[in-house]
């Protein structure tokens, strides 16, 4: 083990998010435009230069790693790397593997993730109606993701649903939502739809800006809604609905109530270091990782310099709604650069 990496805010950096590819089957209107260019393949990191990098994370004290995308189960030979991650939990260092994907492959892949260690699975789904569905997801269908759903249950691991909460879009379909993850024993979180990409309008492509205030109000006019204490260091609220003993998760990123328990970073595919979603600061990995592929020192302290940089949080803020209709803090990149 080498020192645990502190930032400069006191905050342990325990948690690491990797993007694997930029690519993605879907094309979702709130996260990506209709015609994406991808990144040249020479850009991306290698599996074993992934693994190179997470592993050097890991000695520094990761303890959780999230594998996400762009779909993270597109990137050809993807399993190979979560078999080699799961050393790490074998070991003990590493405490959870998990990832992030809208479902399309999991029939696929759902029973091989969980012999690699994989117990929970977060999918992404933000409607159960099939028109809507192809809508918002511009070239999903929604029957196979839904099989997906069943793979990844049937295969043990446990499963929660984030959906991203649109006014005018799936408000309507709250209670359908709610009562289909009772029934399925499935968490459900609400992310509230952040401002990325500049050729993106995420607020008024399809459904508008919705609130979790309002989405929280909502079930409060249905159910009984407790607070819990449970936090994540990451953006979640949650609560438990009463009646039906779920809990309910509130992801608002916009907002600045959790920055200072905040325990992540985000690693891109091409090796690039985000300190904070927020925030356009980046630190370079692939030069020192490619420049000493024996010594592992170099991207160490590189890792350390990019922790010190730091910031104490992040500049969204809807706000502070510009003439015109921007919005304060809009990042020019988009979500599946980084991975949510
Ligand atoms: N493809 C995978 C998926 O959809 O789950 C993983 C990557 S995706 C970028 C991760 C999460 O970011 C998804 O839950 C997606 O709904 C969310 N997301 C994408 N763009 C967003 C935006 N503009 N605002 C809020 N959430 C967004
Ligand atoms: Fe793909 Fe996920 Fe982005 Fe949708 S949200 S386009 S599934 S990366």
């Amino acid at each position: 083990m080498s020192a645990p990496l502190i930032d400069p805010f006191a905050r342990p950096i325990s948690y690491l998010r990797v993007s694997v590819t930029d690519r993605c089957d879907f094309r979702c209107v709130y996260c990506m435009s209709e015609n994406m260019t991808f990144l040249p393949k020479k850009e991306l990191l290698t599996l074993e230069e992934l693994d190179r990098l997470c592993s050097t994370f890991i000695r520094m004290g990761v303890e959780k790693l999230r594998i996400t995308g762009g779909e993270p189960l597109v990137r050809r030979g993807i399993l190979t790397f979560f078999r080699s991650m799961s050393r790490h939990l074998d070991s003990g260092a590493l405490k959870e593997l998990t990832l992030t994907t809208n479902g399309s492959q999991l029939g696929r892949f759902a029973d091989d993730l969980f012999a690699a260690g994989v117990r929970r699975v977060n999918i992404s789904l933000d409607t159960l109606d099939e028109d809507k569905f192809a809508r918002v997801t511009r070239w999903g269908r929604l029957k196979q993701v839904l099989n997906g759903v069943d793979a990844a249950q049937r295969a043990g691991l446990r499963v929660k649903i984030n959906t991203v909460a649109l006014k005018g879009f799936n408000e309507d379909e709250l209670p359908r939502i709610t009562e289909w993850c009772a029934e399925r024993d499935m968490d459900l979180t609400w992310i509230e739809v952040m401002p990325m990409g500049e050729d993106i309008d995420s607020t008024a492509r399809i459904g508008q800006f919705w609130s979790l205030g309002d989405v929280r109000a909502t079930y409060e006019r249905a159910y009984t809604v407790t607070d819990l204490a449970e936090r994540s260091g990451g953006p979640a609220r949650y609560v438990r609905l009463e009646e039906t003993g779920q809990k309910i998760g509130f992801i608002t990123p916009l907002s600045h109530n959790f920055c200072e328990s905040c325990n992540r970073v985000r690693l891109t595919c091409t090796g690039e270091l985000y300190m904070c979603l927020g925030q356009e600061d980046v630190a370079d990995l692939r030069a020192p990782l490619r420049e000493t592929p024996d010594d592992d020192a170099p991207l160490e302290a590189a890792i350390r310099a990019a922790i010190a940089r730091k910031p104490r949080g992040h500049d969204f803020d809807y706000s502070r709604q510009r003439p015109g209709g921007q919005v304060a803090g809009q990042m020019p990149r988009h979500m599946s650069h980084t991975g949510g």
